[in-house]
């Protein structure tokens, strides 16, 4: 069961005034081979289509909505601050309070400054570290993505992993040029780098827990090494935390390993379904950033009352800790299930999860790097996403990207998940 007819229409129709007929590509279903849904409302764990079909939803927004689709508080919230305006271009109480949870929730960070994604609190981030620091140079890992500004589309993880792109054309060579790529999980990768350009690196950027090759998990010394070895070298390290913050602790991935980075980047949960990104960290570096110092940066709708009552209701919810433990009892009887179901099979797919997070992947490899990532078979993949989307259950339409299970997923919808698997992986031949 692909596309219905509304979704085909839609379709047509997208592809003639939109490029690719979607505002962001792996949504066009390309890597699956399908013809994407048409989403006309989604609620909980769950999505409709314009056809009227319900699925099972572990795409949820990729990320943000870890209280589930249309939360009802979220949805007041938002509600009641556009009742008293959308956007005032001058500053707002829930702008402070936001930044206020965010600062209290990572000790890393003393002030943050609201952007309105992922991608321009990156960039701004590295903007601010090649100013402190006065030197050029990034180091960046393969297969990690941090948002399509020009510094980091190079060996990029996501949709350009998905699409096959190395660096995006248009990005000129000179920018190029000061983005060296190390291995995730390979300090000694980092060390060379460091030895070849002692005094030219302004900054380490790294996804604490990589999620956009699949999910790869840090091993246990490789964050805190990264850590020596910026401080060694008079290099800034930034945790870009755009999916881990208050992902996978209250306190992002740095509360779980202990590892203050200088500063960090958050984005999607924050925001809590609204176009919203964050970078804050140590009080020195931050205070370059205008007005307060030279650092130019700036937003039209930076901070603006909606996204911040989305947040802030998100937060809230949070804040106990409650729900992690929720979430990871959910992600546990998952990841037993499939593991008991695969022993049974001796069928070869690995599944590696954190939490809330997790990622299939059909190899007999053990993925914990960029190139076992990459032994995974994509096509296997592709037949797998359509038996699990034909049985109700939408995924994303990648092998390297992660599933995200919410506060809304309940232990039947597991067990939902568990029979679906069971049939996904021998339709597709696992
Ligand atoms: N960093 C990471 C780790 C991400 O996963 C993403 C997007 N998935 C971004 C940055 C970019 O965020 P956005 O799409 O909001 O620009």
């Amino acid at each position: 069961m692909a596309a219905g007819p509304n979704s085909l229409l839609l379709w047509e129709e997208a592809k003639k005034y939109i490029p690719g007929g979607v505002n962001s590509p792996v949504r066009a279903f390309r890597a699956v081979g399908q013809d994407p849904l048409f989403i006309a409302r989604a609620n909980g764990a769950r999505v409709y289509d314009v056809d009227g079909r319900e699925y099972l939803d572990y795409v949820c927004s990729w990320g943000p909505l870890i209280l589930g689709h249309a939360n009802p508080e979220v949805v007041k919230a938002i509600a009641a601050a556009a009742a008293d305006g959308t956007s005032y271009g001058a500053p707002c109480e829930k702008e402070v309070k936001l930044a206020g949870m965010i600062c209290q929730a990572f000790p890393s960070i003393d002030k943050v400054r609201m952007v309105n994604s992922g991608t321009e609190a990156t960039m701004s981030a590295i903007r601010l570290a090649r100013a402190y620091t006065g030197r050029s140079k990034i180091v960046k890992f393969e297969g990690c993505y941090h948002g399509h500004a020009d510094s980091f589309l190079i060996k990029a993880g996501s949709g350009l992993l998905t699409a096959g792109i190395p660096i995006s054309p248009g990005v000129p060579e000179d920018f190029a040029q000061n983005t060296l790529v190390a291995e995730y999980n390979h300090l000694d990768s980092v060390e060379e780098l460091f030895d070849q350009n002692p005094f030219e690196i302004a900054a380490v950027i790294v996804e604490p827990v990589a999620g956009n090759m699949g999910l790869v998990l840090p091993q246990p010394q490789f964050l805190s090494g990264l850590r020596e070895i910026t401080q060694r070298f008079g290099a800034l390290l930034i945790f870009d935390e755009v999916i881990t913050g208050f992902r996978v602790a209250y306190g992002g991935f740095q509360d779980v390993i202990g590892v203050r980075p200088d500063l960090t980047c958050l984005g999607k949960i924050i925001g809590g379904g609204l176009p919203v990104g964050a970078y804050g960290g140590r009080e020195d570096i931050m205070n370059l950033v205008a007005p307060e110092g030279p650092v130019y940066q700036a937003g039209t709708l930076s901070g603006n009352p909606l996204a911040m009552a989305a947040g802030i209701a998100t937060l809230e919810r949070l804040q106990d800790g409650s729900i992690y433990k929720k979430l990871d009892e959910l992600g546990r009887v998952l990841e037993e299930g499939v593991r008991s179901i695969l022993a049974d099979k001796g069928a070869k797919v690995g599944l590696n999860r954190l939490g809330s997070m997790f990622s299939w992947f059909f190899t007999e490899e053990e993925v914990r790097d960029y190139p076992s990532a990459l032994t995974s078979d994509t096509a296997l993949y592709a037949r797998f996403f359509a038996s699990m989307l034909s049985q109700g259950i939408t995924l994303p339409p990648s092998q390297f990207e992660v599933c995200f299970i919410s506060a809304a997923h309940t232990r039947q919808d597991i067990a939902f998940t568990l029979d679906a698997f069971v049939r996904a992986i021998d339709e597709a031949g696992v």
